[in-house]
């Protein structure tokens, strides 16, 4: 029977862990930390029986599954860059609170606040922060949910409270809110019939290219001359942009490359293809957000909102820079994964390159993460 151990040297050791936190959920003696960054059992103790529920409930390690759940989820048909969708719009929220703490178009913040008040869930995972470095938390009220609004950039295994969620604080109707890595986790601890994941009940995913360790980050921001604690908001377009005191600076992102995780380097997933509701800004105008509604639960939610008069919506003819980007990354991810398996082979940056019929300038890119 596969045991922590192979967990660890498997995944968490070897750069493969997305940090989603599910192995720390699953186990049942709660053995497992998140410690520097990683799901880590302090030491061998008596307490952990070695019954294999952390490796089992991983899906890093039963990838081969994820094509299977996407059907059973979100359906069948031919797929584009940004996965099946049933309806995409565009859309900003009208609440003023909202729009005060929001990234984009306060979607995510208004869409869990009409899901909570309309009793579709009673509660949800969310990404609060302290300073600028992103934490897991639950959240269960209006202003909890406000509070969580904004983008944090750093790793961030916000699977791992689902445990508390349920257990103490008797949730039962749980909306999880995550970048695609934690949706993908999510629907995998559901197709395994972990009892927790039958809690969860909506899934609102996030676009995602890429994300930063975040103490890396906040060395380089501490370079150019700034207290990231002062920082008033983040974001990231073709630029990393660091807003404060009511200045914008705009670093390239090769300034912040070194600080994508490895696991990053490898994703393929950049609209969160596995969700009810997607969401980003790439797409729309500033202070909007893209929605990509997949499931029927997805359009039961949103329609809601919608006839509730909580947001603005335009259609959207085609995302094309969105299927653009999201195919991109596919093929980045897949390359990628190439390269290091190469590297792990022994092969020199020369060979892999010949091998893969590409530079050896864009091999040294993705192995030294510049
Ligand atoms: C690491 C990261 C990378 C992203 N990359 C892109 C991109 O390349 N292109 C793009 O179009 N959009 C990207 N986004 C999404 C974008 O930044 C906004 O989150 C999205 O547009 C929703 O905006 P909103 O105003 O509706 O969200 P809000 O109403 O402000 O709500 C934001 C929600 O995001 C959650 N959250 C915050 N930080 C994290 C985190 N680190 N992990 C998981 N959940 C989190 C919070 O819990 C909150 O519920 C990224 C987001 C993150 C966190
Ligand atoms: S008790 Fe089971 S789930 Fe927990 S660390 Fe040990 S093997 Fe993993
Ligand atoms: S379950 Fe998630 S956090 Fe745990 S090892 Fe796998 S990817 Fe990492
Ligand atoms: S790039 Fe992929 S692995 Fe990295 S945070 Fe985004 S979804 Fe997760």
């Amino acid at each position: 029977m596969p045991s922590y151990e192979d967990l660890e040297a498997k995944i968490t050791d070897t750069g493969e862990c997305t940090v989603c936190g599910a192995c720390i959920t699953a186990c049942p003696g709660s053995h497992i930390k998140f410690i520097e960054n990683k799901p880590k059992r302090p030491k061998r103790t008596m307490d952990c029986v070695g019954c294999s529920t952390c490796y089992e409930a991983c899906y890093i390690l039963r990838h081969d599954l994820i094509k299977n759940i996407e059907g059973r989820t979100i359906g069948w048909g031919k797929k584009e860059s940004i996965g099946l969708y049933r309806r995409i719009v565009v859309a900003r929220t009208k609440d003023t609170e909202v729009k005060k703490a929001c990234q984009d178009g306060g979607i995510v913040t208004t869409l869990l606040l009409y899901a909570l008040d309309s009793g579709a869930i009673d509660g949800a995972l969310v990404v609060g922060r302290d300073g600028w470095a992103p934490l897991a938390c639950i959240a269960k009220t209006r202003d909890e949910i406000v509070l969580s609004a904004g983008s944090k950039y750093g790793v961030v295994p916000m699977v791992k409270e689902l445990r508390a969620a349920v257990v103490d604080h008797g949730l039962s109707k749980i909306c999880v809110v995550g970048s695609p890595c934690h949706i993908q986790s999510i629907r995998y601890l559901k197709h395994k019939g972990l009892p927790l994941a039958s809690a969860v009940k909506l899934t609102i995913g996030l676009f995602c290219r890429e994300n930063y360790e975040y103490a890396c980050l906040a060395k380089e921001v501490t370079q150019k001359g700034l207290d990231i604690r002062r920082v008033d908001k983040l974001d990231v377009s073709n630029e990393f942009n660091i807003y404060a005191g009511g200045k914008k600076l705009s670093l390239p992102i090769t300034e912040v490359k070194s600080c994508v995780p490895r696991h990053c380097l490898v994703c393929q997933d950049f609209a969160a293809e596995l969700a009810d509701i997607a969401i980003g800004s790439m797409g729309s105008a500033e202070g909007w957000s893209t929605v990509i509604i997949r499931t029927e639960e997805g359009e039961r939610i949103f329609s809601g909102m919608e006839e509730k008069g909580l947001i603005e919506t335009k259609d959207i003819g085609d995302i094309v820079d969105v299927k653009e980007i999201a195919g991109r990354k596919k093929e980045k991810g897949k390359q990628t994964k190439e390269i290091f398996k190469l590297k792990e082979a022994g092969l020199e940056k020369k060979e892999i390159a010949a091998k893969l019929g590409i530079t050896v300038e864009r091999v040294s890119h993705r192995l030294d993460g510049i």
